[in-house]
This record gives C-alpha cells, structure tokens and sequence, in this order.
C-alpha cells in the first residue's frame, strides 16, 4: 500500500504548475497574482480633502469664530482647479482636489455651511483632513507582490491603481465524470437496482470552489469501449480528468479497465475511506480516478485533488487548518491506515483546545453525516482506537 502523503505527491506532481495568463481583474477573483504588479499611479493621486467641508489656511482661522467670503466651490471629479487666496475659503466635498494654497480643510459641522460667506466655529492645525497624494501607494512601486491570492482587497487595490488586467495563473480546467451502470439523473424515476447520480455535483462544485473550471460528464456506463468513445475526444480540451468510480476490485470497474496500460496507475493508498485511486495521464491529459462512493470522493478530493488544484494555481497555502481537540467519544480505526471520519468540531472562549465528535460512522457511503460535519477527524496509520478524551488531530474544512 502507498501512503496518502505519497499519493498526494504524485498528484501535486502530475499537475505541475499552471499556466500564466492575463485575465481581466472581474474573471481573476480568487486566483493567484503570478508576477508584482507595480502601482500606474499614487493613491490617492493627488492631495484631497477627507471631509465635506471648507478648504482654508490654517492661519486664517487662528482666531474663532471667524466669517470669510467662499471664493469657490469645488466638487469631487473638478480638474481645474483655483488657487485659494489668504483670507478667503473654498467649499470643498470629499475626494475633491486640495486647491493650492489651502493647508486645512474645516469640516461642515463645524461651519454655519454658508455658501456666499462661511462662519467657521473652530480652528483646525495645518494638514487638517487632508489626505496626501501617495500616503496609501507611491507610483513605481509594488502594489501587489506574486504570489498574493486576489481577494475583494487585492482586486479593490488593483482597480485602484489603473489595471484593468493581471497576470494570474490560469484557473485549470477540469472535466468530471461519474461511472457507473446504476446511476440515474432526476427527474427521471429510479427503478429498483439504480441510484440517483451525486458525484458529479460535488466534486464539479469543490472544484469550481477553488476557482478552477469544471466540466461534467454526468454518467457513463460501465462500459469500456463506450467509456473511451465518450471521454477520450475530450481531453483535448481540459487540464485534468477526473473520474469516480470503477476504479476498486471488483469486475466491471471500467475506469480501470479502460485506462490500465494507457498511462494510468492503479494503487491501493492506505488510508480509509478511499483506498483505491489512479492517477496517470491519458493522450498525455493528467487523470486522475477516484473511487464511487460518496464520502471517499469528498475525503479524495481533500486529500489529494484540493492540495494538488492549489499548488499548480499558485497557492503556497494549500493544507486545511489544523488544530488538536479532544473527543466526545471514543472511536477504531483500521491499523495501517489513516482514517478521516467526518467530525463535529466546537472550540469555547477561553479553552486551550476545542472539542470534536464524530458525525456518522466510518462506512463511505454515509452522505448525509458529512452535511452535518464541519471538520475530517484523522487517526493517524499507527492508531487503532482512541478514547474519548484522548486529544486528535482535526482539519476545519
Ligand atoms: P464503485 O467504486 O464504482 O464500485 O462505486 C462504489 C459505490 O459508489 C457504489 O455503491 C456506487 O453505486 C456508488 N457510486 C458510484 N458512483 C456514484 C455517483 N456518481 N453518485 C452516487 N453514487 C455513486
Ligand atoms: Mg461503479
């Protein structure tokens, strides 16, 4: 058996490092900047006024309260712009340009508000609710280094400075398909022996969750020559094939008999649930194949297909958080395996360590407790059994 660490590997390696595009900020949401993007202009791009108000010279307000004649008005977005001479005041708005020779903005509240002449009530030190041109970013210099995941702050930022586009690596494309004979999409009705198809959904929009692309081939049939017919003319057109199903050890396990001897390698991992996966790549395409069940699909994509996806977009974070916390219960697990079991996971105020508990027993084909778990408990290979108290490793998800 290989170890889910060396699986992990294999599959972070096979899909390598994506591709650097130029993307639009609107369709970069989520993605990595591949190179610094340096800053077109400063922020803000010249002095302005941080409050509604009355652009001054400080030392004309030396004495309050004082009454000047309003000599302008200067609303945000103006671009010529008068010189504010001693003993006068420009009413100014926020975000508008400074006029030169101000060196104080007094704010609304503390004026009558005049329009022709003003009463300004207090006084204000010079630099008063002035925001300087370049306080925020300097032109020139790197505003967004490689690397920086683009979140709504980053991608504000970008906008900020005058990109319209970044450079990213490229959202991988990915096509999921979901074998087997049994499965059945709604509406249409289930017949006794078939089962409504529900991999496709989540592993399509775990992945999209990453912000990669998916593409679902929603059910083939265990049938090998029926399976290359449909998939193969495909690859041509994504980054990384994934499968579920026909992967284990009985017969009809399509995927593995269609792809053994094609590039594909089929192993046990020792790890549960999960245990047998592929990976390989096909027409030179990276596959790789997961088994049926419900939860093995979900666990296989947190162990191998989530840290893989991340690597090759960029991401120097790729593991799920980890904390320690202690059991409500005591639990097995097969010796010589890793056993992710779904998990509750809670942390109060002020303990150290929070606490878990399972959600549904370890069987891999209990959906439903996996809607209801908010972390993976993992017991670790050299583990058989823990007792309630005992301290586990957990991962939030
Ligand atoms: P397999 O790995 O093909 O032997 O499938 C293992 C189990 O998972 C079987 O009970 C299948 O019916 C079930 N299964 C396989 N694929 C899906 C799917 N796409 N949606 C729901 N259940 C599935
Ligand atoms: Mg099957």
């Amino acid at each position: 058996m290989i170890s889910v660490d060396a699986h992990r590997e294999t599959v972070t390696g096979l899909l390598g490092n994506a591709p650097v595009l130029r993307l639009p900020l609107a369709s970069a949401a989520g993605l990595v900047l591949a190179e610094d993007v340096l800053a077109g202009v400063s922020l803000p791009p010249f002095d302005n006024s941080a409050m509604d108000g009355y652009a001054v010279r400080a030392e004309d307000i030396a004495e309050t309260p004082v009454t000047l004649p309003v000599a302008d008005d200067i609303p945000a977005g103006r671009i010529e712009i008068a010189k504010l001479e001693p003993g006068t005041a420009h009413r100014i708005m926020t975000g508008a340009p400074l006029p030169p020779g101000a060196d104080a903005v007094v704010m609304v509240e503390h004026t009558d508000g005049g329009v022709t002449d003003v009463r300004i009530l207090r006084t204000a030190v010079p630099g008063a609710h002035i925001r300087r041109r370049g306080e925020d970013v300097v032109e020139g210099t790197v505003a967004l280094s490689a690397g920086t995941v683009l979140g709504p702050a980053q991608l504000g930022l970008a906008a900020a400075v005058g990109l319209a586009e970044v450079p990213v690596y490229k959202p991988l494309k990915v096509l999921v398909v979901s074998t087997g004979t049994e499965l059945v999409d709604a509406p249409e009705p289930l017949r006794h022996g078939q089962i409504y198809e529900s991999n496709s959904i989540m592993l399509a929009s775990a992945i999209r969750s990453l912000g990669c692309e998916a593409d679902v081939v929603r059910s083939v049939v265990d049938d090998v020559a029926e399976f290359r017919a449909v998939i193969e003319p495909r690859l041509a057109d994504v980054d990384l094939l994934v499968t579920s199903g026909g992967v284990s050890a009985g017969a009809y396990e399509v995927v593995k008999d269609a792809l053994t001897g094609q590039g594909v390698e089929f192993r046990k991992i020792a790890m549960q649930p999960g245990g047998p996966q592929g990976c390989g790549r096909w027409n030179g395409v990276p596959v790789v194949t997961l088994p049926g069940n419900p939860v093995s699909v979900l666990v296989s994509f947190e162990a191998f297909l989530r840290p893989a996806l991340l690597a090759a977009m960029g991401h120097t974070g790729v593991d799920r958080q980890k904390v320690r916390a202690r059991l409500t219960e005591a639990m097995k697990s097969p010796a010589g395996r890793r056993q992710f079991r779904r998990g509750f996971y809670t942390h109060s105020e002020g303990e150290v360590t929070g606490i878990v508990g399972p959600r549904g027993g370890p069987g891999s084909h209990l959906l439903a407790s996996f809607t209801q778990a908010n972390c993976l408990i993992v017991l670790p290979e050299d583990v058989d059994s823990v007792e309630q108290g005992d301290e586990v490793t957990v991962l939030l998800l």
